[in-house]
């Protein structure tokens, strides 16, 4: 349905057999909530979880902290020092055991927009501080050696022969471990694996397992990374900021991860919601926030940021709003930026790490002029599209708005006393006030 022309009374209609249909009003997704199927167990993949052996569980995935030399050269890595944290950049491959990373952040080994990409399309050319971090970086043997391993398993996944592999000229393969250093594809990595008191398999360390520091510098730290591909490439229109939660969400490895794709488009969709924001300037408020305080389906508040249960997603939504008069994540001050960690981090921890997740952020493009909040949903993958949503493009959804919000409330308030979550309102709690987004009248 064309977003423009979609009523406000057909957001969300609960019917006389209590069906709930909903349309997104930003995108025109129709969504139906059949009565019956709510209920479901949800999460977990049914396999009995295994106890964990006592030694090697830094070793588990390439992502894992005693795998280093598994992944491309970091860019940077945050580490904590007793007092605080803070972030190194440049890490010499003879250094990479010095320290332990809190997060780090590296090249995806496998980028779904390439260097070539950039220089084949807009002569992009690498910037020369990243020329000298390249040549820093190999000029040492084990830097040199550990630049090459990678590059072997990147082409022996693609399929090259051992042969074929040790063939390749050197300055062939130079070229191509510039991707390594002025590639726009990154993941923003965590240190563990398992929570630190894992017994089994099945204690993984997701999102909502860190304490609301940890996630605090989470996101700080990927919020420079995504301020750096802007500024490393002019050609770059927008950065997506993604992170998927195990295998049905997407993800390679059940080991935490971000990751950002820097790209030369604004989307089909971002488009859109473009022309719906220059339309109605207060659209985010109107349709979102505004709607949703007024049918209850508010999660949390607190002074900077708002939560509630989204409708109109093809999967469960937990979309979590920035109040703040700044549109792009990096202009947020540091307790504006804190407020959207504490309430997205109190919606992992009220998902649980057995439910498979993405989590997609939306902000203004850096060359758009209509301004748009930074907001950040958690959609539950929790079930697949089949032929029904194929044949009408009508989703099933299986948890409706309210009865998702009810589900989350309760969670939120058992983590809130428990100290897990960061201090915050709840549900009927929140103060929630017309308007509360002052995008609008930002910058
Ligand atoms: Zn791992």
């Amino acid at each position: 349905m064309q977003p423009e022309l979609i009523p406000e009374s057909s957001y969300l209609i609960t019917m006389r057999d209590g069906t709930v249909k909903q349309v997104n009003p930003f995108t025109g997704t129709e969504v139906w909530t059949v009565p019956g199927r709510a209920n479901r167990p949800i999460g977990g993949d049914g396999a009995k979880p295994k106890p964990l052996p006592a030694e090697g569980r830094d070793r588990v995935c390439a992502f894992c902290a005693e795998r280093y030399l598994d992944t491309p050269p970091e860019k940077t890595r945050m580490v904590w020092d007793g007092g605080g944290h803070r972030t190194i950049r440049d890490v010499a491959a003879d250094d990479l055991d010095a320290t332990t990373a809190e997060f780090r952040r590296v090249p995806n080994l496998f980028e779904i927009v390439s260097l070539e990409y950039w220089r084949r399309n807009f002569d992009f050319e690498m910037p020369a501080a990243v020329r000298a971090r390249r040549d820093a970086y190999l000029a040492t043997p084990t830097g040199h050696a550990h630049v090459n391993g990678v590059l072997s398993s990147r082409l022996k996944a693609a399929g090259w022969s051992a042969e074929r592999i040790a063939a390749l000229p050197a300055d062939e393969r130079l070229a191509m471990a510039d991707a390594f250093f002025a590639g726009g594809h990154e993941l923003i990595i965590a240190r563990r694996h398992y929570r630190d008191d894992a017994v089994t398999d099945a204690d993984l360390a997701s999102s909502g397992t860190l304490t609301p520091e940890e996630h605090n510098q989470y996101m700080r730290f990927t919020v420079d990374a995504v301020r750096d591909l802007y500024e490393g490439n002019v050609y770059v229109r927008y950065v997506a900021v993604f992170q998927n939660w195990l295998k049905p969400a997407g993800a390679s490895f059940d080991h935490l991860h971000k990751q950002l794709v820097a790209i030369d488009e604004r989307s089909q969709q971002m488009e859109a919601e473009i022309r719906l924001a220059r339309l109605n300037p207060n659209i985010y408020n109107d349709a979102a926030v505004n709607f949703a305080g007024r049918h209850n389906l508010l999660l949390a508040e607190n002074e900077h940021a708002i939560a509630f249960a989204g409708f109109g997603h093809r999967y469960p939504t937990l979309e979590v709003f920035s109040k703040s008069r700044r549109t792009q994540p990096w202009n947020h001050a540091p307790d504006e930026l804190r407020a959207v960690s504490d309430l997205v981090h109190a919606c992992h921890a009220a998902t649980g790490a057995h439910i498979p997740s993405n989590e997609e952020w939306y902000y203004r493009p850096r060359d758009v002029d209509v301004p748009m909040p930074w907001r950040v949903f958690v959609k539950w993958r929790i079930s697949n599209p089949a032929g029904f949503e194929g044949g009408t493009r009508i989703y099933v959804n299986t948890i409706d708005p309210s009865t998702l919000r009810e589900r989350v409330v309760k969670e939120l308030s058992a983590l809130r006393d428990s100290g897990a979550i960061a201090d915050m309102a709840i549900g009927p709690e929140c103060n929630w006030q017309y308007n509360c987004l002052r995008y609008a009248r930002g910058q």
